[in-house]
C-alpha cells in the first residue's frame, strides 16, 4: 500500500474509533478527500483528526466533529440541506452525497469564491454556495429539511429556527464563542421544538454581517 493510501485508511479507522459509525456517512467521508479542501503547508496534515487553518483567518473542522454533526443531522436522500459557515467547503461536500441539495452559506466572499470552484472541479453540482450572513439562512430558500451551523451561535438564531420545515433537524453548536460550547439538536414539531445536547464542541464564532469582500 502506497503511504498515501496508508494514511487515507488510517484516517477512516480514526473516524470510526470516534464513534462515525453510519455507514452513508462513513461512505461519503471515504469519497470526498480532505486534502481537496486544504492549501499550502497544512495540505500534508489533511488526514490528521485535527482542525486545520484555511483562510480569512477561519478553520477546516476536525473530521470527526465533521462525521459527527453529519450523522446527528440524520439526512436523507430527498432533504434540502442548509449549511451556516462554508469555510473550505469540506462539510458541504460530504453533505452533498447525502442530500439532494445543499445550500452553504458564509460571510467571506473569498472563500465562497474558492469553495464554489472547487465543487465545480469535482463535479458537485447538487451544491449552492452563497455570500452572506448566515444567521438570517436564505429566506428566498426556505423552508429547509435539515440546517447545520458550523460557527457558535449564543443561541439558536430565531431566522434559521423559522426556515425548518416541521420534522426538520438543525445542529448547532451553542455556547460563548471563547469558551467549550454544547452541540444541540433541534427537532421543529407541530407544536414547538425538542431540543437534545448532544456533546461539547469548539467552534470559531457565528459573526454577524459580512467579511472579507475581495
Ligand atoms: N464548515 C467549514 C468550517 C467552518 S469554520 C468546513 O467544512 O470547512 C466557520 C465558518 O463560519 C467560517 O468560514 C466563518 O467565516 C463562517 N461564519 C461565521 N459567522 C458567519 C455568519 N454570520 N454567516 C455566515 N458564515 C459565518
Amino acid at each position: 500500500m502506497t503511504a498515501d493510501a496508508e494514511r487515507k485508511m488510517q484516517f477512516l479507522y480514526a473516524l470510526r474509533s470516534k464513534g462515525v459509525t453510519n455507514s452513508a456517512v462513513m461512505t461519503a467521508m471515504e469519497r470526498i478527500d480532505r486534502g481537496d479542501f486544504i492549501r499550502g503547508v497544512f495540505a500534508e496534515r489533511a488526514y490528521e483528526d485535527v482542525p486545520l487553518p484555511i483562510s480569512c483567518g477561519q478553520t477546516i473542522s476536525q473530521p470527526s466533529v465533521v462525521g459527527f454533526m453529519t450523522q446527528a443531522l440524520m439526512v436523507t436522500p430527498r432533504d434540502k440541506v442548509l449549511e451556516v459557515g462554508t469555510g473550505s467547503g469540506y462539510q458541504a461536500a460530504i453533505l452533498s452525497q447525502l442530500a439532494r441539495r445543499v445550500y452553504t452559506v458564509d460571510r467571506h466572499r473569498p472563500l465562497i469564491k474558492d469553495a464554489s470552484a472547487l465543487f465545480e472541479t469535482l463535479d458537485l453540482g447538487n451544491i449552492i454556495a452563497f455570500t452572506a450572513d448566515g444567521s438570517f439562512g436564505l429566506p428566498d430558500h426556505a423552508p429547509f429539511d435539515r440546517i447545520v451551523v458550523t460557527a457558535a451561535a449564543e443561541d439558536p438564531p430565531g431566522p434559521l429556527l423559522a426556515q425548518l420545515k416541521t420534522g426538520g433537524i438543525m445542529v448547532v453548536p451553542v455556547g460563548q464563542s471563547d469558551a467549550v460550547q454544547s452541540l444541540i439538536r433541534v427537532t421543529k414539531t407541530e407544536t414547538g421544538f425538542d431540543y437534545e445536547e448532544l456533546r461539547s464542541v469548539r467552534f470559531v464564532p457565528l459573526v454577524e454581517g459580512l467579511g472579507n469582500y475581495s
